[in-house]
């Protein structure tokens, strides 16, 4: 049934390889979640790791994983956002560089940002494409080790690793819900999920408009979909049209994926911070706003357990949300 492409060994690996270098999240229960479902609602907290995302798992695991002679060659990756920052903290916790390579058109907050975790960012290109063929173009010039965000098998196994932490804490789990961009995050979930408890099932979450992954399951092969401005600007970007791992493991072990709408994504931001006191970016809320808006179908006596993926909002964006008010 699970791809033999990657195991719940390999995930089990990633885990021991890791392990000095993210924490073990908490499972923080969501009181007024549970009183709405009847379920017991505990959310995944990815938000308290360095860097403030769920990504230095993957990086974690595929730097680690390098020889200290390739990472000591240095490394490259092409992400502005929070792939960037964890694959840069990773790096200088193992005293190593990575160069991130960042178009002209990403913000000035966006190269500050990597700067600030410790990696080294080039400026290149007039588009975020150009910015990975540089990347791409590095690995031969200057031997350096690319740090891939999507089609990378140990990037799966990295994120895997939510999984076995989520069975670990409750094995009877019902339903996890997981944000879907690339998908290595919820393949790696799924993987490890399944593989353990068969009948824990894995819900993805997306926006509305720019799903790559639900619109690549829809047409049966990877495509492109255009960008469209987004509340969850983490989960923006394509699947990579010679996707090697996410699209055949999503295929086979999601239940499904559901999509949610920028107003319903700002519901559940507001939500978590008055309700759980807590600040999650879009991309990471998107899991309560599929259950809020009553997407999500289950019993009463499940036990969901929600990814909280990270946390990097832009803080004039949260401010004009939580202003609104209580959600009730
Ligand atoms: C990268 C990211 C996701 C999506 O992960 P994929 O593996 O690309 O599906 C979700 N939430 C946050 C906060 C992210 O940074």
């Amino acid at each position: 049934m699970i791809p033999n492409s990657i195991e719940l060994r390999d995930i089990q690996e990633a885990r021991e390889r890791i392990a000095s270098l993210v924490l073990k999240t908490p499972l923080h229960p969501s009181m007024s979640l549970s009183r709405r479902t009847g379920a017991t609602v505990l959310y995944k907290l990815e938000t308290t790791q360095p860097t403030r995302s769920f990504k230095v798992r993957g990086s974690g695991n595929v730097i680690a994983h390098l020889s200290p002679e390739q990472r000591e060659c240095g490394m490259v990756t092409y992400s502005t956002g929070n792939h960037g920052k964890a694959a840069s903290y990773i790096a200088a916790q193992l005293n190593s560089r990575m160069t991130v390579c960042i178009s002209r058109i990403a913000p000035q907050n966006k190269v500050d940002g990597m700067v600030e975790y410790g990696g080294h960012p080039i400026v290149y290109g007039e588009s975020q494409d150009e910015a990975m063929k540089y990347a791409i173009s590095l690995v031969d010039e200057r031997g350096y080790s690319l740090i891939d965000p999507i089609n990378d098998p140990g990037t799966v196994c990295g994120h895997g690793t939510i999984g076995l932490e989520i069975l670990e804490d409750i094995p009877d789990c019902d339903i996890i819900l997981v944000p879907v961009s690339g998908g290595a995050l919820i393949s790696g979930i799924a993987t490890a999920a399944k593989s353990i408890n068969p009948q824990t099932r894995v819900i993805g979450i997306s926006m509305e408009k720019g799903a790559a992954m639900y619109e690549s399951l829809k047409a049966g092969r990877p495509v492109e979909v255009p960008e469209y401005k987004s509340l969850a600007d983490s989960l923006q970007g394509g699947i990579s049209l010679n996707n090697k791992y996410s699209f055949e493991i999503v295929k086979k072990l999601v239940d499904e994926i559901l999509l949610v709408s920028e107003e319903e994504i700002s519901t559940a931001i507001s939500h978590a911070f008055f309700h759980d006191h807590i600040v999650l970016e879009g991309a990471g809320a998107v899991g309560i706003a599929a259950l809020l808006s009553g997407k999500v179908e289950s019993k009463r006596d499940d036990k969901i357990a929600i990814v909280c993926t990270g946390s990097n909002i832009d803080m004039d964006t949260f401010l004009t949300i939580v202003q609104k008010g209580k959600h009730p």
